[in-house]
């Protein structure tokens, strides 16, 4: 089990390395009833940018700042400190609850962005109360060595061509970019040697998509159906499967093969 020693911030998304660095910030509030309240429990950056804005937050409800370091909500009396805060009923529950287990239960925020996907990608099934997961699917999760942010990933998109030639791992990158939980995905190439994989649109069959081309396409082969890493980060640990693709794409280039390529042998 990876055990969390940094965080995520809610500011600017990126990890918070030490617990030095981290701040915990929430803003009080008086209510229309005159009631005592606070509001966007969070832990971000100990830096300028991350951090609320005072005025803005004064701007929209006469908030006040609260704030402390992160490492006052760590260990037994941080958790304790968590507790108490439920118990003064100040901050909603549901942002106390989840700093709790985003700093107390081991594993999950390093999991906790990648749950939504594993679900429903299957790799694990919803057998608790929403939001809250076993140690054992917490493992699960991260043993999948997901990106760290997919829509990173999703840019960085190689143009390949195969007239003008391209690496295994070239294909590799460009079959990473993919996401395969989108849906169904199609493998072609141009008149010019270009190699695309496209996201083939839901108003579309595949060869519906094929027509509305418009004669672009110089081959294609089957589709691949969403879910089965035939595209995305898990295709591109499947090297065998990569270097099977990679010769059959150089081959049907060089036959000068055209249409649909129903089988790849
Ligand atoms: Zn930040």
């Amino acid at each position: 089990m990876n055990v969390t020693d940094y965080w995520f911030c809610d500011s600017c998304g990126e990890r918070i390395e030490k617990a030095e660095d981290g701040w915990v910030e929430w803003i009080t509030y008086t209510d229309k009833k005159g009631k005592y309240k606070a509001r966007n429990f969070r832990l971000v950056h100990h830096q300028r940018g991350c951090q609320f804005n005072e005025k803005e937050e004064f701007k929209k409800d006469g908030g006040t700042v609260s704030d402390l370091p992160l490492k006052s909500f760590l260990g037994i009396d941080g958790l304790t400190y968590l507790l108490s805060k439920i118990a003064i009923n100040e901050i909603p529950t549901v942002e106390v609850l989840e700093m709790i287990k985003r700093l107390h239960i081991l594993g999950y925020e390093a999991s906790k962005r990648h749950f939504d996907r594993a679900l429903r990608m299957g790799i694990i099934e919803q057998n608790n109360y929403p939001g809250y997961y076993s140690q054992n699917q917490i493992k699960t999760v991260l043993d999948m060595k997901w990106p760290e942010d997919f829509s990173k990933v999703r840019t960085k998109k190689p143009s390949l061509n195969l007239k003008k030639g391209f690496t295994v791992d070239d294909l590799c990158q460009l079959l990473s970019s993919c996401d395969d939980i989108e849906g169904n995905h199609i493998i072609w190439v141009d008149h010019d040697g270009n190699l695309n994989i496209t996201l083939l649109p839901n108003k579309f069959t595949p060869a519906g998509w094929d027509n509305s081309m418009k004669g672009k396409i110089k081959f294609r082969y089957e589709t691949l159906v969403a879910g089965n890493g035939y595209v995305g980060f898990e295709a591109a640990k499947d090297k065998k499967y990569i270097k099977e693709l990679y010769k059959d794409l150089k081959n049907d280039w060089k036959k000068n093969r055209t249409g649909f390529i129903d089988y790849r042998e």
